[in-house]
């Protein structure tokens, strides 16, 4: 018997007690660390290694169930560096047509490197007919923002049969929410920005994975482009995953309230929690809890921004999992094939009830019509 999450979470890469030291070490600030003679030791520059750095991966080693991470600078920084280290002229990617909007630019830059990208969307496991001859599979389940799921185990054999890669954007479940690694994929990668840190405060990401060689590769790949996270927003991430299943356990629950309350008064209502979601059988299967967000359609722009307009404690915001709720209309960028009227709501810690007091006094009265 292993130990619970919350026990897991709250002494994850915490150093072994010392007298007189803290539990978790302040952040180290420096460029170089001294160095007289030989050129090696665990810490000699600092776009190389940090220790605050090491904490923190250890950290979410623990939490992605033992594995090398990598820490970087974004969520986009860590897909970027798996993606273009990975990737050569005449490789062939498969990527989910409907995956975060700024991963899906990066098709853009893959072709122009000379790779070939091959995209299918991530319900219904369709990205398993591209398989053929691809260096790498990009998953991404729940897919942000329209929460669709695949089977990543069943992707992963099919794709490791065709001698493929799967790297999985783990960022809407966190490590505490899905386990990609075991689940069979050789990348699990994260914009920590979100749920894993949590408090809507600074920008960091990660990637996970037990092949060496692999880590050996995108830790490489940080070093020469750069990309390597501040020691401040490290050491808030690694402070913040003390709560993590705390937070998780209350933003799930807000989110699955949230999204029962809408029942019957949106259109398109999705989150994988809910059990007659269409995602909810794969969902239910490779996760343990279903994430902080919901998503759903009302009738226009109009009447999504009025109700966006009218919450109170629901803060209009993009990105998610952060301990205050927010809601946007994602359609505002341009980016993703949603309607006009499509909301994506981020459930955070505040109490049910007053959170889903206000989702309900916020939404259009129903016309008599359909009364
Ligand atoms: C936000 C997000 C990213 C990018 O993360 P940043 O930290 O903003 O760079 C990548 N993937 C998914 C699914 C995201 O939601």
């Amino acid at each position: 018997m292993g130990i619970g999450d919350g026990t897991l979470a709250v002494g994850a890469g915490r150093p072994e007690a010392e007298n007189y030291a803290p539990s978790l070490p302040g952040p180290v600030f420096a460029s170089h660390f001294h160095l007289a003679g030989e050129a090696s030791g665990p810490y000699t520059y600092g776009r190389d290694t940090n220790p605050t750095w090491t904490l923190l991966e250890g950290a979410i080693g623990e939490l992605e169930g033992g594995a090398e991470v990598v820490s970087f600078s974004s969520g986009m920084a860590a897909v970027s560096a798996v993606l273009l280290s990975q990737v050569r002229v005449g490789d062939v990617v498969v990527m989910p047509g409907d995956c975060y909007q700024v991963t899906r630019v990066l098709k853009e830059r893959l072709e122009s490197y000379g790779a070939v990208v091959r995209m299918a969307p991530t319900a219904g496991d369709a990205q398993i007919a591209l398989v053929g001859g691809a260096r790498l599979v990009w998953l991404e389940s729940p897919s942000n923002p329209g929460l669709d799921v695949c089977d990543i185990a069943r992707v992963v054999e099919a794709a490791h049969a065709a001698g493929a890669l799967v790297a999985v954007d783990n960022t809407l479940a966190t490590p505490l929410g899905q386990r990609p690694l075991d689940l069979g994929a050789d990348f699990s990668v994260a914009s920590d920005t979100k749920a894993l840190s949590g408090h809507g405060d600074l920008l960091i990401g990660h990637v996970a994975t037990r092949d060496p060689e692999l880590a050996e590769a995108v830790r490489f790949w940080r070093k020469t482009v750069g990309a390597i996270p501040g020691p401040m927003e490290a050491w808030l991430a690694h402070r913040s995953l003390a709560t993590l299943q705390l937070r998780l356990e209350r933003q799930a629950a807000n989110a699955l309230a949230v999204a029962e309350a809408l029942r019957g008064r949106v259109s398109g209502l999705r989150y994988p929690g809910l059990p007659d979601d269409p995602a909810h059988a794969v969902a239910a299967r490779q996760m343990r809890r279903f994430g902080c967000v919901v998503s759903f359609t009302l009738p226009s722009e109009e009447a999504a921004e009025r109700f966006l307009g009218s919450l109170r404690l629901v803060m209009q915001a993009t990105s998610f999992g952060a301990v205050h709720s927010s809601a946007e209309r994602r359609g505002r960028w341009g980016g993703d094939a949603v309607e006009p009227g499509f909301v994506r709501f981020s459930a955070g810690i505040e109490d049910t009830q007053d959170l889903v007091a206000d989702v309900l006094q916020a939404l259009p009265s129903p016309s008599p019509r359909e009364r």
